[in-house]
């Protein structure tokens, strides 16, 4: 089948790496973990005004930092698997100038797995606005399984009727919709995927 993966925080440590840039930024430590991240505002997890938290973003992501960023061991371990049997795609909301980042730490990471990289519509930021939405490109990828951990895009697809498997993360524990199942790990999803087989 046509399977449709999120990037950060699906198949990475996103929110983490950027709480270690954040302590970069400000010079000084902060208590911050991920269990603060309670919804995906991310200026007031980090309890910064939406200006502050721009350009502080802008860096992070022009940052040769952000090739540092680890894939999630099992995912690195389940993903090889599943390609022998399922295509797979990468839909990310990641900002469309990125694109060539994303594509070089997939070759990194997870070389030969993915078809292609789709870079989508974000709820977040406007410039991105131009693009499809993830559940645009669920429908034109005709992909029968979505994976990803942000509630809104989760949300979204799952209205269209497509089945998303949500990988369990501070800020969608109170998801919840009938096309929705939560899941701890890519070990978890294996085992979906095996079953529905
Ligand atoms: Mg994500």
């Amino acid at each position: 089948m046509n399977i449709a993966v999120d990037l950060d925080d699906t198949l990475n440590h996103y929110i983490d790496h950027l709480l270690t840039f954040f302590e970069h930024h400000l010079g000084k430590k902060h208590h911050l973990t991920k269990q603060d991240f309670l919804h995906r505002h991310l200026h007031q997890c980090l309890g910064i005004s939406k200006k502050e938290f721009d350009f502080f973003f802008n860096k992070f992501q022009m940052d040769a930092f952000m090739h540092e960023m680890q894939p999630h061991p099992d995912a690195k371990e389940v993903l090889p698997k599943l390609a022998q049997h399922h295509d797979l795609f990468i839909i990310t909301g990641r900002l469309e100038p990125h694109t060539w980042e994303v594509e070089d730490w997939l070759k990194k990471h997870f070389p030969g797995i993915f078809k292609k990289v789709l870079i989508a519509k974000n709820p977040y930021y406007n410039s991105n606005d131009h693009l499809k939405t993830k559940e645009e490109y669920c429908k034109e990828l005709e992909i029968s399984l979505f994976i990803d951990d942000d509630p809104n895009f989760a949300l979204d697809v799952a209205q269209e009727g497509f089945q998303v498997l949500m990988i369990e993360q501070p800020w969608n524990k109170k998801t919840k919709h009938k096309n929705i199942v939560h899941v701890k790990n890519w070990h978890d999803i294996a085992a979906h995927i095996n079953h529905e087989k």
